[in-house]
């Protein structure tokens, strides 16, 4: 068990409230409504782009969504939605979503993204307990929540398309749910009020973590956290995002907030090139390409299939010159084939508990003094913990390790957007101050960059040491022949667990066991050399594209 809050930070001194003076400044809510806002008047003219399901590319600007969202706000009101109440959102990035994402907690509603990758199970579980009184849905989705809405029947009045009136399918709900058409709700209002002003700590989204065991777990957001951990991604040694931009998220909207980049970079007035459902590698090329993306963002999984993808078809990147990825490790391997196509990815981590951002890889002075090879080591490292999100690696008995590169330790954060308690669990509460767990593990450098060993459920304890699973593939990801690998235990009975590795060679290539096993002489200790090395056609993947070690697991255990 972890101990939380021990003398890491000293104690909050309290301030006495009859002697504390107040400074003289402005104190205005950190609202969501402020960001469209500051984007509609200063970079009114910025282009929003977003590809439909048929592939067509439709434009607007952040004036003319800033003015469709307080529409919005009056559809939103007039279908009964209050302060407080929960709104679903089962879409992908859109301009369209993106007017949800600022009425919905514009008038003080939960937005409530859900990923509709996940089981229709889990789909039903998040917004039966999320207690969403409508839900707005890609035409795609529809079928998805036409098969739940039986079970949604008691908090659930109305299923919104995203669409226009001829994109319509007849679908049957329950009744008492109605079925409802965006371009139509929206054409039926002129009215654009005023965005009303309140606290804001008032609650502003809620992301369900999509949990590997047991069900998923919903982190309520904020106004204020959603604002301050936007500002902080467009900091210079963070994603420094600007008005010269031309930003393509590939993260969906539903996970985690697409990592914050829909408040970031019209915070920034950088452009947004929204890709839809067209995520293949081709079409996301195609679309940095046309549409001069110049920034971009998405699970390595992603990169991984936009690499090969350009390796069969050659050709390159335009305009792009860097990447955000997360959500799962970046293999280093695969960062020098980024940089040798002129694209510097950017290895950040954190999770839904952190809204997400934790560390993200920027240089140190010391940095400046290494060669190429020890560049490339420390950025493939999960990074360095950013402003407002502290972090650190606790032994079982709850002290922090040193910052050796070496002592593992459960790694913990809390800041002011860190969540301290997940939705309608208050026993999971760590507090305001507490360190909330992240179920990672990982060691701290000297310099503070964090390197991210394993989930806990992932290591591999093999006669009581440990071995990393991440360690393991990034070296076959190495390999020239190999695409994609995973390292997952599988019991043995003499060292209790022993590594199996899961290769997917690169198109056109054959590779053995023999010599993907050979490839590790040198690179790690004998003992925690893969023992037995499987080739696969493909790897599961999961909701958010992330390899599903549980499904490996599962397959491969006997
Ligand atoms: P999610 O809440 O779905 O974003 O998942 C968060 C989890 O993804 C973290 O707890 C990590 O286990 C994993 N993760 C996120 N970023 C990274 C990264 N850069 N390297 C390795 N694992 C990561």
């Amino acid at each position: 068990m972890h101990a939380y809050g021990t003398g890491v930070w000293p104690a909050i001194a309290r301030i006495d409230m009859e002697t504390q003076m107040l400074g003289l400044m402005q104190r205005r809510n950190l609202l969501i409504s402020s960001v469209i806002t500051h984007a509609a008047r200063h970079h009114g003219a910025t282009e929003i782009v977003s590809r439909r399901d048929d592939g067509r590319l439709d434009r607007t600007t952040y004036a003319a969504l800033e003015r469709r969202a307080r529409r919005l706000t009056v559809v939103l009101r007039a279908l009964g939605i209050r302060p407080g109440d929960r709104v679903g959102t089962l879409a992908m990035n859109s301009d369209r979503h993106l007017e949800l994402y600022y009425a919905i907690p514009g008038i003080g509603a939960v937005c409530n993204t859900i990923n509709p990758r996940l089981a229709p199970e889990d789909i039903a579980y998040i917004a039966g307990h999320a207690e969403d009184r409508i839900i707005f849905v890609d035409p795609g989705f529809l079928p998805i929540v036409a098969a739940i809405a039986p079970a949604l029947r008691e908090m659930l009045r109305a299923v919104v398309v995203l669409a226009p009136p001829d994109a319509m399918a007849a679908t049957a709900l329950p009744e008492g749910i109605a079925l409802l058409c965006y371009e139509t709700l929206m054409a039926g209002t002129a009215e654009e009020p005023d965005w009303p002003d309140f606290d804001e700590n008032t609650a502003a989204g809620l992301c369900y973590t999509s949990g590997t065991t047991g069900r998923p777990k919903g982190v309520l957001y904020s106004h204020r956290s959603e604002v301050l951990h936007a500002m902080v991604e467009n900091f210079a040694d963070v994603f420094a995002l600007r008005a010269t931009d031309r930003m393509l998220p590939a993260v969906p909207m539903f996970h985690a907030n697409a990592w914050g980049i829909p408040y970031s970079a019209p915070m920034a007035g950088t452009a947004l090139i929204l890709p839809g459902r067209q995520l293949d590698p081709a079409s996301l090329l195609t679309l940095l390409n046309e549409e001069r993306a110049t920034a971009s963002a998405g699970v390595p999984t992603v990169w991984l299939g936009v690499l090969n993808h350009l390796r069969a078809v050659g050709g390159g990147f335009q305009t792009l010159g860097r990447i955000l990825s997360g959500g799962a490790a970046f293999p280093r391997a695969l960062m020098a084939d980024y940089a040798a196509l002129g694209v510097h990815v950017h290895h950040a981590w954190g999770m839904t508990e952190s809204s997400p951002l934790a560390t993200w890889n920027a240089a140190k002075p010391a940095t400046l003094a290494m060669d190429a090879q020890a560049r490339l080591d420390q950025q493939a490292t999960q990074g360095r913990t950013v402003f407002g999100c502290d972090v650190a690696a606790l032994n079982d008995a709850g002290e922090e390790v040193p910052w050796d590169g070496k002592t593992q330790g459960n790694l913990m954060f809390r800041g002011h957007w860190v969540a301290s308690a997940y939705f309608r669990q208050p026993e999971t509460s760590v507090g305001d101050q507490g360190w909330f767990p992240t179920g990672d593990v990982g060691v701290l450098d000297p310099e503070g960059f964090v390197v991210l060993t394993d989930r806990t459920k992932d290591l591999i304890k093999s006669g009581g040491e440990w071995i990393s699973s991440i360690a393991l593939e990034n070296i076959a990801i190495g390999h020239p022949g190999v695409a994609e690998a995973a390292a997952i235990a599988i019991p043995d009975p003499k060292w209790s667990e022993r590594p199996l590795l899961i290769v997917v060679p690169r198109e056109g290539c054959t590779v053995t066991p023999e010599e993907i096993r050979a490839f590790y002489q040198g690179k790690v200790p004998s003992w925690s050399m893969p023992d037995r090395v499987v080739i696969a056609e493909s790897l599961p993947h999961g909701a958010t594209g992330k390899i599903l070690k549980t499904e490996l697991r599962r397959i491969y255990a006997g």
